[in-house]
């Protein structure tokens, strides 16, 4: 765990326009000052992110809700209540002192209050929220431990606060609230239902396209068909049937490999632990330059929507 020194370093480095990774319970964030346009532009440049990826806003109490959103509506109050901190991430319409730059011109800015300790006191430390993606370059593997972010970002970011490896493992659940009808934009850390128990009905993505979008941007960034993957062809099998031909790694969940000589990881049984795995896995995978990576489908049930997602985006070549 980082000493107060290193929060207190890290913290003025933001306070003067850098970015800096930290961990969450999530994954590693990449962060800037959020009210700083400049500082904001390095977390594109570093991730080489295209301008149309808003960035999430993290705060670390409920006092920083007024300077970002204009409007906090009943079932945010009810929602952050029960989840924050937590990995809960909710869209709302902006105050017009947010960047341009943070909601790639969204008329809406994305809210979370962390829960790790390390995030908790860096953002207290440095008295601003931060706007943070997660900290590896465009489309890659997120990172769950300070070693990924070293690997993807190397020399590139400013300071990287070591607080372990991350305890949720995939990226927040983003919810939008800035509509007439809430809308789950992208399944995470908290499901769906856990939500739905609180405010009622959620309405699905498809619902959200094309709705208060600018021609030509993503409503959010996690629509993107391909994220979150590995260097190395990953394909998605069911009932173990890896491919004939080369050398591969097979990430088995229930159902063993239909051949000899393959390389196998085993993964968690349950939903939870198979998440808080999953990037690690697909890092040691990737690593092993192996032909391909077959992934062992889990069950297509609710508490598997976050990890079926992540997966479906990891194999996805658009
Ligand atoms: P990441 O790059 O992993 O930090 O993901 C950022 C997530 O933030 C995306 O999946 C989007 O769903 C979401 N997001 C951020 N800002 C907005 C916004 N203004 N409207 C909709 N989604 C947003
Ligand atoms: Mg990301």
């Amino acid at each position: 765990m980082p000493t107060p020194d290193e929060i207190k370093l890290a913290a003025e480095l933001l306070r003067s326009g850098r970015v800096v990774a930290f961990p969450t319970e999530t994954v590693y964030g990449l962060g800037a000052n959020a009210l700083d346009p400049g500082a904001v532009s390095r977390i594109y440049a570093v991730k080489r992110r295209p301008p149309t990826s808003p960035l999430i806003v993290h705060i670390a109490s409920t006092e920083m809700i007024a300077l970002l959103a204009a409007d906090w509506p009943e079932a945010a109050e009810r929602l952050t209540r029960m989840f924050w901190p937590g990995p809960l991430t909710l869209v709302v319409r902006k105050q017009p002192g947010v960047p341009e730059i943070v909601t790639a011109g969204l008329p809406t800015v994305a809210l979370r209050m962390p829960a790790h300790p390390v995030a908790r006191a860096l953002i207290w430390a440095a008295r601003i929220p931060l706007a943070a993606p997660s900290a590896n370059r465009f489309t890659e593997l997120s990172p769950t431990t300070a070693d990924h972010v070293r690997r993807s970002l190397g020399n590139d970011v400013d300071y990287i606060l070591d607080g372990g490896p991350c305890e949720v493992g995939i990226e927040s659940t983003v919810l939008s609230l800035a509509g007439p009808q809430p809308v789950l934009l992208r399944p995470g850390g908290i499901s769906r239902q856990a939500l739905e128990s609180l405010i009622g009905p959620i309405a699905s993505v498809q619902a959200a396209l094309g709705h208060e979008v600018p021609a030509g941007a993503h409503p959010s960034p996690g629509m993107h068909a391909r994220h979150y993957s590995p260097l190395t062809f990953l394909l998605l099998v069911s009932n173990g049937k890896v491919p004939e031909q080369g050398r591969g790694i097979y990430l088995q969940h229930a159902h063993a490999a239909t051949r000899p000589n393959v390389t196998t990881i085993q993964m968690p049984t349950a939903a939870a632990d198979y998440a808080a795995a999953l990037y690690e896995k697909l890092h040691q995978a990737d690593e092993a330059n192996a032909d391909w990576i077959a992934v062992d489908l889990p069950p297509n049930e609710p508490e598997w929507e976050a990890v079926q997602d992540r997966l479906h985006r990891a194999a996805s070549n658009d």
